[in-house]
C-alpha cells in the first residue's frame, strides 16, 4: 500500500487502537480513521472485570483525545453497516460512506447469550462493554446475592469482585471444572479451591435451565437441571462469545470460526485485513486454524500488520500469552495448552506460588503460572526459543524453568560466537 493511503479501521478496540498506532510509528503518512460504536475514547476491556468493578480503577481509557490529535488519527463515533468491496469504501447506517486504501476489521466478539428462558429479566447482567460494567457495578452495589453462569476467566473474575462487595455468590458451570477449555485440571483444582476458601459456592457439571422472577419482572433465581435452585437478586451470564464476523459475512468474506486470514491476516481480499478477536488465522506452531482472545493477541496482531502496510511483511508467529486476577491471585499463562497429555508442576500450589508445564508428549506447548511472574517470563523466553525442557527433565525435584532458561541463553550465546 502507498504511504499516503487512507486506512480505514473498524473497531476502535484494543486492536484497532494499536493498529492506528502502530501505522503512525512506522511512518505512514497517509489518513488513519479509527471507526468505533463505542461512545466515548477506546478504552481496554480487562479492568472491566477487575478494578473498574469495585471502583478501585478509574480510567480505563488507552490515551487521551490530545494523543489522536497529534497524530492524526481521526476517531469516528459510528456503526459501520456494509462494505462495498468493488467500491472500495464502508457505509454508514446514514447513508454515508468512506473510502479506504486498505480496511482493518477489528470488530472484536460480542457475548453469546444462551437459549435459557428468563434472561430477559431485570437483574440479569452480562460483561463486554464499559455500559455493562457500569450497570453491573450499581447493581453489585445493591444486592446480596450474585449468581455467575459460566466459570470462565471472566465469570470468576466476577465472582471474585462480588465477594468483595459482601455478596453471596454462586457460580454455576456445567463442565466438571472451571475453566476447563483453557487450563490443565491442576489449575482447575487450585482455582475452584481458591473461590470455595473466600466462601463462594461452586457448582460444576450442572446448568440452569431456567431464570425464574417475581411478578415485577425482576430475577429471583436459577433453576438447575438437577432440580435445584439458587436464590439471587442478580445473575451474571459469562458463557461464551461470538466473534463479530456479520460484515465480512455479509461482504462475502470467507469467515470460519472468525474472519479468515491467512499468516500475514490477510482475509481472502487483499486489501482487507482482520485482527483481533474477531479473525481466525493459522496458529504458527502447528498450522491449525484458531481464534484468540486476549490483549496479547490483537495488538500484536496489530503491530504485524501495521508493519506489512508499511512494506515490512513477516507473517504472525507471536507466542500467545494472557492473565486473570482472581481474589490476590495472578494466574498466567504462556503458549496453548490444548490437546497436553502430561504435565509437571515446579512448586506447591499449597503456598500459593507455583507453575503448571503443560506437555504433549516431549514437547511443552504452554505454562500456567500463579503468583509466579518469574517463571512466567521465562516461559515466555523459553516457548518463544522452541528448545524446551522435556516432561522428565521438567520432573526433577529442584527443576528451575528460570535457571534452564539462562542456561540456555547462555549456550545459545556461545554457539553464536563460535558459528
Ligand atoms: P475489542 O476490544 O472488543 O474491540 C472491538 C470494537 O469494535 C468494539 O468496541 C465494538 O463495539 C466495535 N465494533 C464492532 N463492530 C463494529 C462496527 N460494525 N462498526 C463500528 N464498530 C464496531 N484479555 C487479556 O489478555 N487479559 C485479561 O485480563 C482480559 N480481561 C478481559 C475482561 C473483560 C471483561 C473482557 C470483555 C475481555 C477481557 N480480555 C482480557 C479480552 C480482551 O479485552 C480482548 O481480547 C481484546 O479487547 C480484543 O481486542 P479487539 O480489538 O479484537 O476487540
Amino acid at each position: 500500500m502507498r504511504p499516503d493511503g487512507t486506512v480505514v479501521i473498524v473497531g476502535a478496540g484494543q486492536g484497532g487502537f494499536q493498529a492506528a498506532v502502530s501505522l503512525r510509528e512506522r511512518g505512514h503518512t497517509g489518513p488513519v480513521v479509527l471507526i468505533g460504536d463505542e461512545p466515548g475514547l477506546p478504552y481496554q476491556r480487562p479492568p472491566l472485570s477487575k478494578g473498574f468493578l469495585l471502583r478501585e480503577e478509574g480510567t480505563i481509557e488507552l490515551r487521551a483525545r490530545s494523543f489522536y490529535e497529534r497524530r492524526r488519527i481521526e476517531l469516528r463515533h459510528a456503526r459501520v453497516t456494509a462494505i462495498d468491496r468493488p467500491a472500495r469504501q464502508v457505509r454508514f447506517a446514514d447513508g454515508n460512506a468512506l473510502a479506504y486504501d486498505h480496511l482493518v476489521l477489528a470488530t472484536g466478539a460480542r457475548n453469546r447469550v444462551p437459549p435459557i428462558p428468563g434472561t430477559g429479566l431485570d437483574g440479569i447482567g452480562q460483561l463486554r462493554t464499559r455500559g455493562d460494567a457500569e450497570r453491573l457495578r450499581a447493581g453489585l452495589s445493591a444486592v446480596s446475592r450474585v449468581a455467575v453462569i459460566g466459570a470462565g476467566f471472566i465469570g470468576l473474575e466476577v465472582a471474585a469482585a462480588a465477594v468483595k462487595t459482601g455478596a453471596a455468590v454462586t457460580v454455576v458451570e456445567s463442565l466438571d471444572r472451571p475453566m476447563a477449555r483453557s487450563v490443565s485440571a491442576v489449575l482447575s483444582a487450585h482455582i475452584a479451591g481458591l473461590h470455595r476458601s473466600y466462601g463462594t459456592e461452586l457448582l460444576l457439571g450442572r446448568s440452569v435451565v431456567r431464570l425464574h422472577g417475581s411478578r415485577d419482572g425482576t430475577v429471583e433465581g436459577a433453576e438447575l437441571d438437577d432440580g435445584g435452585f439458587v436464590r439471587a437478586d442478580l445473575v451474571v451470564v459469562g458463557v461464551s462469545v461470538s466473534p463479530a464476523t456479520e460484515l465480512a459475512a455479509d461482504a462475502g468474506i470467507d469467515v470460519g470460526d472468525g474472519i479468515r486470514v491467512d499468516e500475514f491476516l490477510r482475509t481472502c481480499d487483499p486489501d482487507i485485513s482482520a485482527i483481533g478477536d474477531c479473525a481466525e488465522f493459522p496458529g504458527a506452531r502447528t498450522g491449525a486454524r484458531i481464534r484468540l482472545e486476549s490483549v496479547q493477541n490483537a495488538v500484536d496482531q496489530a503491530r504485524c500488520l501495521a508493519a506489512r502496510l508499511t512494506g515490512a511483511p513477516t507473517p504472525y508467529t507471536a507466542l500467545p500469552w494472557f492473565w486473570t486476577e482472581q481474589f490476590s491471585t495472578r494466574l498466567q499463562i504462556a503458549g496453548l495448552g490444548q490437546g497436553h497429555d502430561r504435565t509437571a508442576v515446579l512448586g506447591d500450589p499449597a503456598t500459593g506460588s507455583f507453575s503448571v508445564l503443560l506437555f504433549q508428549g516431549d514437547h511443552l506447548l504452554s505454562v500456567e503460572s500463579v503468583n509466579a511472574p518469574a517463571d512466567h517470563i521465562a516461559a515466555r523466553r523459553v516457548l518463544a526459543s522452541g528448545t524446551t525442557p522435556g516432561p522428565d527433565e521438567a520432573a526433577v525435584e529442584g527443576f528451575s524453568l528460570r535457571d534452564w532458561a539462562d542456561r540456555q541463553r547462555r549456550t545459545d550465546a556461545r554457539v553464536e560466537v563460535t558459528g
